[in-house]
C-alpha cells in the first residue's frame, strides 16, 4: 500500500492510496500527473483531502477487502466534510463498477483501469452533482500510444528507480488470475514511445529501470520483439540498471537468457513465477508449462550465469492439491534454491475458472503449507546469503540508513538489499562493495575501492 506526497501550493488537494503491485503503483504516478493539469497537488494527508482515490487491487481477495474496509473508514470524513469527493480506481473497479456506487453512497465516483486519463472529465461532472461509473474497455490504439498529450508530462516525479509500463493485461488466462478480466488483453506500447520515457527518466535522474506487464516477455510491436526492445534500452546513456516484471515461463527464450547474459545494463536477476511444482495443479492453472520446462528455463539462465538470482511466486491450497502434489511444490523449491519467493494462499477470484473447481482447500491447510514454505525458503536465504559474504558486489545507492549514522543502503544487480556501513554515498551512485555480514533478510557490508565489476 503506498501514498504519494508532495508540497501543496495553491488548488485542490488528492490523496491516493495504492494497493497491490508495481502496475498500479505506475498507473497512480499517472493519475497525480493527470490530475496535476487539472490544479490537483498530492497531499499525505486524508483529513486534508478535498479528493480521495483509492487505486484497488483484485489480485487476492485481502486485498479487495481492505478496500471495503478503507470505505467504511472514509465515511466519517465524508461526514464531516461533504464537499469531499471519494473515488474508486483500478481492478476492483473495473470489475465490480457500478455495484461499489450502490454498496457505499460515499463514493461519487468509479474508474477502470483504462479509465485513468478521463479522470478530468470525470471529475468535472462529479462536481456537478453526477455520480459516475466509468469502465470501459481500452481503445488499442490509445493504450499503444498511451496518450501522446500525456507522454512527458507523465514523468515529473523523478526518482533512482523507476517502472516503467511496456505492456498491459494478458491473453494468458490462467484459471486463478483476474488479470486478463480487469486489464483486459495484452497490448504492447510502442517502442519509441517506451524508449522516449525510459530517456526522460534516465535525464530527470533515474538509474533503474524496471519493466512492467504482466508478461513482459510476450511483447511485440511494430516489429519488436521484447529482446530488441531490451537491446534499444540498453543503449541508453546514463541507464545504470535494466529489470523487467514477470515474464511468462512458457515465453523464456535463450535469446532472452543470452539478452540477460550480454547487455552490460540488464541485471543478473529474473523473476520467472513457478505456481506450483506440480504438472496436475500447473494444468488446472493453465499456465502450460511443466516442472522439467521450468527446470530447463532455470538451467538456461544458470548455463550462462551461474550466479544469477532468480525469484519466484507460489500458490499454495490451489483448489484440489494434495500434501504429495504440496511436497513437489517444495521439493521445487529445494531444487532451483530461489533468492526470494512471493508465496500467497489460494483465493478464489471471481469469474475466474478456478473458483467452479471443487475441492477447495481448508483455511488451516493452506495457512499450515504457507507456514512450511516459508519457513525453508527463510533457510535457503540464509544460506544463499551466507554464500555472499566475502564478494564484492555492484550496488545502486538508494539513501541513507533510516536509523544508523554514516550508513547508506541499497541493492545488488541481484536485487538483494544491503547496507554499506561507512559510506556517505549520495543516491544514485553505483558503489563497489565487500559483503561483510548476511542478516536474515539483508545484508551489510563496506566500500570497497577499485573493483572491477566482472558480474557477478
Ligand atoms: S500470465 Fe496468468 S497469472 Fe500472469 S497476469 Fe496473465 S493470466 Fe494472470
Amino acid at each position: 500500500m503506498k501514498s504519494c506526497t508532495q508540497n501543496t501550493e495553491d488548488g485542490k488537494k488528492v490523496f491516493i492510496q495504492t494497493y497491490g503491485c508495481q502496475m498500479n503503483e505506475y498507473d497512480t504516478d499517472k493519475m497525480f500527473e493527470v490530475l496535476r493539469q487539472e490544479n490537483y497537488f498530492h497531499t499525505d494527508s486524508q483529513e486534508d483531502a478535498d479528493l480521495i482515490i483509492l487505486n484497488t487491487c483484485s489480485i487476492r481477495e485481502k486485498a479487495e477487502h481492505k478496500v471495503y474496509s478503507e470505505l467504511g473508514r472514509l465515511r466519517n470524513l465524508k461526514s464531516a466534510n461533504p464537499e469531499l469527493k471519494i473515488g474508486v480506481g483500478g481492478c476492483v473497479a473495473q470489475q465490480e463498477g457500478e455495484a461499489i456506487l450502490r454498496r457505499d453512497a460515499n463514493v461519487d465516483f468509479v474508474f477502470g483501469t483504462d479509465n485513468l486519463f478521463e479522470l478530468p472529465r470525470m471529475l468535472r461532472k462529479v462536481h456537478n452533482g453526477e455520480k459516475i461509473t466509468q469502465t470501459g474497455r481500452h481503445d488499442r490504439q490509445k493504450v499503444r500510444n498511451f496518450i501522446p498529450e500525456y507522454a512527458f508530462q507523465q514523468i515529473s516525479k523523478s526518482g533512482i528507480k523507476a517502472h516503467l509500463t511496456i505492456t498491459k493485461g494478458c491473453n494468458n488466462h490462467c484459471s486463478f488470475c483476474v488479470v486478463p478480466l480487469t486489464r483486459g488483453l495484452e497490448v504492447s506500447r510502442e517502442p519509441e514511445h517506451i524508449v522516449a520515457e525510459a530517456e526522460k527518466l534516465v535525464s530527470t535522474g533515474t538509474r533503474e529501470i524496471c519493466l512492467l506487464g504482466q508478461n513482459v516477455n510476450s511483447y511485440k510491436a511494430n516489429g519488436v520483439d521484447f529482446v530488441e526492445l531490451l537491446n534499444r534500452l540498453d543503449k541508453i546513456d546514463g541507464l545504470q540498471r535494466l529489470r523487467f516484471t514477470s515474464p511468462h515461463p512458457k515465453d523464456f527464450h535463450e535469446k532472452l537468457a543470452d539478452a540477460i547474459a550480454s547487455l552490460p545494463s540488464l541485471c543478473e536477476h529474473l523473476h520467472l513465477p513457478l505456481q506450483s511444482g506440480s504438472n496436475r495443479i500447473l494444468r488446472r492453472m493453465r499456465r502450460w508449462y511443466t516442472i522439467d520446462t521450468f527446470y530447463e528455463k532455470v538451467a538456461m539462465l544458470r548455463d550462462r550465469l551461474p550466479k544469477a538470482a532468480i525469484s519466484t511466486d507460489l500458490i499454495v491450497g490451489f483448489p484440489g492439491e494434495t500434501d504429495e502434489e504440496f511436497e513437489m511444490t517444495m521439493e521445487a523449491v529445494r531444487n532451483v534454491g530461489f533468492d526470494l519467493i512471493y508465496s500467497f494462499k489460494y483465493s478464489p477470484r471471481p469469474g475466474t475458472r478456478a473458483t467452479e473447481y471443487p475441492e477447495h482447500i481448508s483455511e488451516s491447510i493452506k495457512s499450515e503449507r504457507l507456514r512450511i514454505l516459508l519457513e525453508t525458503q527463510e533457510k535457503i536465504v540464509q544460506e544463499k546469503y551466507q554464500v555472499l559474504v566475502g564478494t564484492e558486489q555492484e550496488v545502486l545507492i538508494e539513501g541513507n540508513h533510516h536509523r544508523k549514522a554514516n550508513t547508506v543502503t541499497g541493492r545488488t544487480r541481484g536485487n538483494h538489499p544491503v547496507s554499506i556501513h561507512n559510506s556517505t554515498e549520495k543516491a544514485g551512485e553505483l558503489l563497489s562493495v565487500l559483503i561483510t555480514r548476511a542478516n536474515p533478510n539483508s545484508l551489510e557490508a563496506e566500500p570497497s575501492s577499485a573493483i572491477s565489476f566482472a558480474g557477478i
